[in-house]
């Protein structure tokens, strides 16, 4: 099953959608937030469907899959090509650093450019929801077993605060206001294998990133495992896995401008499209 948020901003509707067809979810939850997911939500929506009745939901805007996340954990250069693109080499541990909750925005609304910024970059990722306390772990299995479901992230940066202005973290160049697109749908027992997904990007309808999530360094069982050592990942969290080779960094291709459209997708998680805008939003 696929869960969706729809409707204008701060509005959202849940909605889970089965063979296409889309059922209103909000006799089961308020929302697809933290509470839903450790309230065993997903439990009671499977029991629930049957029950529910249908939803039109064309035409409207799609949100974030999930709301309020209390954190984004992320993941740095966890494919070899694009560490050596960094002009790093592939790392021994999980690079982690963390997006501000705030970034998050549906899949399809406007990124906007920061105020100064002239390098800001596309990164398609595959994106992890945990379903269930991990913490301290050792097993595939229980780490495969914390995951309520996977998604696409936009885990936009911006490289001249990243690397320039960081003074050593990240973080200053992953927590613009828009820079976590999420979406379209969480896709729930639908994955089997989340090793074998090619991902992709373009710019304006040009190529960019096209890989596997085979080319990981660590896997998403390898991550979720490494991660619940050192913190607890908690029901509705957001794991963003890392991105493939095929970034504006390399040198390769144009940062981005207001008015580029970046359009991603992953294999079976459908697609992403977003328009750049300005720090207040124009074009
Ligand atoms: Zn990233």
């Amino acid at each position: 099953m696929r869960l969706m948020r729809v409707g204008e901003v701060g509005n959202e509707r849940p909605v889970v959608v089965i063979d296409g067809i889309a059922f209103d979810a909000a006799v089961v939850t308020d929302d697809f937030d933290p509470s839903f997911f450790a309230g065993d939500g997903l439990d009671r929506l499977r029991a629930a469907i049957g029950t529910l009745p249908t939803v039109e939901i064309d035409g409207q805007r799609v949100g974030s899959p999930i709301a309020r996340p209390t954190a984004i954990v992320c993941i740095g250069q966890n494919y070899a090509a694009h560490a050596a693109e960094s002009n790093s080499p592939p790392p021994e541990h999980p690079i982690v650093f963390f997006k501000h909750p705030n970034t998050l925005v549906g899949p399809n609304d406007d990124v906007r450019i920061p105020r100064s910024a002239t390098t800001t970059d596309w990164e398609v990722e595959l994106a992890v929801v945990i379903g269930r306390p991990a913490r301290y772990l050792s097993s595939h299995a229980a780490a495969l077993a914390c995951v309520a479901g996977y998604t696409i992230a936009n885990d936009v940066s911006e490289r001249t605060f990243q690397r320039n202005l960081s003074g050593g973290q990240w973080s200053k160049g992953k927590c613009a206001e828009t820079f976590n697109p999420l979406g379209p749908y969480l896709a729930v027992d639908e994955i089997e294998d989340p090793q074998q997904l090619r991902l992709q990007t373009s710019v304006n309808g040009e190529p960019r990133q096209d890989s596997n999530t085979a080319d990981m360094i660590f896997s998403v069982a390898e991550l979720i495992i490494h991660l619940s050592h050192f913190m607890v990942l908690s029901p509705g969290d957001v794991l963003n896995t890392g991105t493939p080779q095929g970034v504006a960094m390399s040198g390769r291709f144009p940062y981005l401008r207001v008015d580029d459209r970046m359009d991603l997708q992953i294999d079976g998680l459908g697609q992403q499209s977003q328009r750049l805008v300005d720090a207040d939003g124009a074009t």
